[in-house]
């Protein structure tokens, strides 16, 4: 039953869509379709979160805006058209939540949130969970990759490198030299032994830290190990368990969130669909966390 004072108009709080592309990738392709893979999961996501108690669509109005336009033959020219489209969605208060896609598709929900929060002059503070540390400078001469949103991002004023900490990393690498950018940069990283041992602490310490500033979550679905989420395209072994990422965004508890992503499933290998379903609680999760602060 309608309420009485329910206003006509309700401002979408959280816009959720899709860039359903992936020819930004390293490895194996796949990942254009998860965002139909995402949404179906979803329909198994309820809305009151135990930990946070809150019920999450009766703080915040959310809506699927659908699937961003894509070139699939063009990494720039698919970044540039969907920040074209996100732009457009609903009324700049609107936060956005982009589902991918490989993790190239992040740098234009990024470009798009920080332009929404008034182009903060040295960027959106970033909780960038991943395998990877995406900060590679180009890979065969590609500069807009997977493997470069964040490098990408750094040099553009986009993200702040100094309100940047990066959980999960691990594999091997190709050299030392790997780590290099993000370290001189003031990154913190943590690799997937410490974001177990120390994560959530970290976590928590970093949202102190922020006082009340706007954070991005950046969420590559690889940080969990592929016992869990086979779902992927660039596995790698050793990665969180399920529990264990949830529990580290249970730890950004009291953080204002900007926007965010969950990118890099892979439906065509994800044999028991947990991975899909994994990505859309972890969405619920990241939303639940601006429901908590609303
Ligand atoms: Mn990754
Ligand atoms: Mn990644």
């Amino acid at each position: 039953m309608l309420d009485a004072v329910e206003p006509a108009h309700r401002p979408v709080d959280w816009a959720v869509y899709g860039i359903p592309f992936d020819g930004g990738v390293t490895y194996r392709p796949g990942a254009r379709f998860g965002p139909r893979a995402i949404r179906e999961a979803s329909q198994y996501v309820k809305r009151y979160h135990i930990e946070h108690a809150v019920d999450v669509c009766e703080k915040l109005s959310l809506a699927d805006a659908g699937d961003s336009p894509v070139r699939p033959y063009s990494i720039k020219e698919t970044l540039d058209a969907a920040g074209d489209w996100a732009r457009g969605i609903a009324d700049p208060g609107t936060r956005l939540l982009a589902l991918g896609g490989d993790h190239s598709i992040a740098y234009a929900n990024m470009r798009v949130t920080w332009e929404r929060h008034g182009r903060p002059r040295g960027g959106l503070a970033l909780v960038h969970f991943d395998a990877h540390l995406d900060t590679v400078d180009a890979v065969w001469g590609e500069r807009w990759g997977h493997a470069s949103p964040f490098i990408r991002a750094i040099e553009d004023g986009i993200v702040d490198p100094s309100a940047m900490i990066s959980l999960g990393i691990r594999g091997p690498l190709n050299s030392a030299s790997d780590l290099d950018f993000a370290r001189s940069r003031g990154v913190e990283v943590l690799s997937a032994d410490q974001a177990r041992a120390t994560g959530a602490a970290a976590l928590r310490g970093f949202v102190s830290k922020l006082s009340g500033r706007a954070a991005y979550v950046s969420l590559d679905i690889d940080v969990v190990d592929p016992a869990f989420a086979p779902g992927t395209g660039t596995p790698s072994v050793g990665g969180l368990a399920s529990h264990e990422l949830l529990t580290l965004l249970r730890s950004l508890g009291g953080v204002q969130l900007a926007g965010a992503d969950v990118v890099e499933v892979l439906p065509d290998r994800d044999v028991s669909g947990n991975t899909a379903f994994l990505a859309a609680h972890a969405a619920f999760e990241i939303i639940a966390l601006s429901a908590a602060v609303a």
